[in-house]
């Protein structure tokens, strides 16, 4: 048998990442044992550099990306503890979950910052953006995430970093759950560093991250305030430098996913990627609409990938039965992450269509009718 006729059950995640994968992605990481240390493996990295580049649309080489072993966050906690100056601030516009975790990485190392909060059920305000920056000079860092996956709210990065660059600052905006899914151009977008990990946008598996930026603020950073011994950005770029590799063990089979992953991401292109996301997305809509369900934020401000659903206000409604029955049949649903409404999650990553979604409003419809969530008695069969 070969490795191509493995069968492979095929699970529909509906959740925001990991994503729903290629098995060729899968497969591509049962390889021969290979010392990272080799220089065959030091290649296969710089490619892989260079593609994620491509990806994020930031030329080469005023623009370089590092590697990383570890999940997502671990771009947040990089991004934060290694580019803000002895004596300056950060300032984080804040409208969700996945900001309020950078806020909490500014906390936990001690760094200057401002929390300019407002609500998770809409875009920042820039006036007020504008207004902070005006009053505290010493901002040297504006962060914003770019597509707060909590909610779905896309977030007007280009303007926020135009802003930040009026004012002399840097703008590093968090794309893990965007990037390779709806348009970004990192210099159009007003972007200094971004930053992604393998199993969202890239549909391969968890344990590689990455951030994207500028090569002259990376190196001036040398001089900045260290904070991290694991987690530090120049130390790591300066290493992939100097020889091609990680510091310390890359995550090697993920490695290989991710690129059989960025071969076939530049094969379907990005145009006829973008476009099959947001038709999942569009079927995610029109089914949550179909069922009755209300949903919490704005089309308008949405990314089009993660839709908040609120639950409905049935005593028969149990979020965690409804999750096992979905799962069962092969389709993950989530929990939603806003604190004052309860909201559960649909999401357009992985590499699904449209059929995928008709079939899991097939199996939430027959989910509400088994538990007699009683809003939905009109879809009971009659008797
Ligand atoms: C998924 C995600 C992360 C990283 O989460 P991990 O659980 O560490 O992989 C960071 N930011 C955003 C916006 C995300 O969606």
């Amino acid at each position: 048998m070969e490795l191509k006729d493995i069968k492979i059950k095929r699970n529909v995640l509906l959740n925001p990442g990991p994503a729903t994968t290629t098995d060729s992605v899968k497969l591509a990481q049962v390889v021969p044992d290979i010392c990272p240390r080799e220089k065959e493996f030091a290649g296969l990295m710089k490619g892989l550099r260079s593609d994620l580049c491509k990806v994020a649309h930031a030329p080469e080489p005023e623009y370089t990306s590092v590697l990383f072993c570890g999940s997502g966050t671990i771009n947040i906690d990089i991004c934060i503890n290694s580019l803000v100056p002895e004596g300056k601030k950060i300032l984080v516009v804040n409208n969700g979950a996945y900001n309020s975790r950078a806020v909490e990485v500014c906390q936990m190392y001690h760094i200057p910052h401002i929390d300019l909060k407002s609500s998770v059920f809409e875009q920042p305000n820039l006036a007020d953006v504008e207004k902070t920056l005006k009053e505290n000079p010493d901002v040297a860092v504006v962060y914003c995430c770019h597509h707060e996956t909590g909610t779905g709210v896309l977030n007007p990065i280009r303007e926020i970093g135009a802003l930040a660059h009026k004012y002399g600052a840097i703008f590093i905006s968090d794309t893990t759950s965007s990037l390779g899914m709806v348009p970004f151009d990192m210099v159009k977008d007003n972007v200094d560093f971004c930053m992604a990990s393998a199993q969202k946008g890239l549909m391969a598996m968890s344990g590689l991250s990455f951030v994207i930026g500028r090569r002259d603020i990376i190196e001036s950073s040398k001089n900045y305030p260290t904070r991290s011994y694991y987690c530090n950005l120049y130390m790591q770029y300066e290493c992939f430098e100097k020889t091609g590799e990680m510091h310390f063990t890359p995550p090697v089979q993920t490695i290989y996913a991710t690129i059989q992953a960025l071969k076939e991401y530049f094969e379907v292109g990005e145009e006829a990627k973008f476009a099959r996301h947001r038709r999942v997305y569009k079927a995610i809509r029109k089914g949550v609409k179909e069922l009755g369900f209300e949903t919490v934020i704005d089309p308008k401000i949405e990314s089009g990938l993660v839709v908040s659903v609120k639950y409905p206000d049935d005593p028969n409604w149990d979020f965690e039965k409804v999750h096992d029955y979905c799962y069962e049949r092969g389709f993950t649903i989530y929990p939603g992450k806003i604190t004052t409404t309860n909201t559960f999650r649909l999401c357009s990553l992985g590499t699904i269509d449209v059929k995928d979604i008709e079939d899991f409003f097939v199996v939430l419809r027959g989910a509400l009718i088994d538990f007699c969530v009683k809003r939905y008695d009109s879809f009971l069969p009659e008797t």
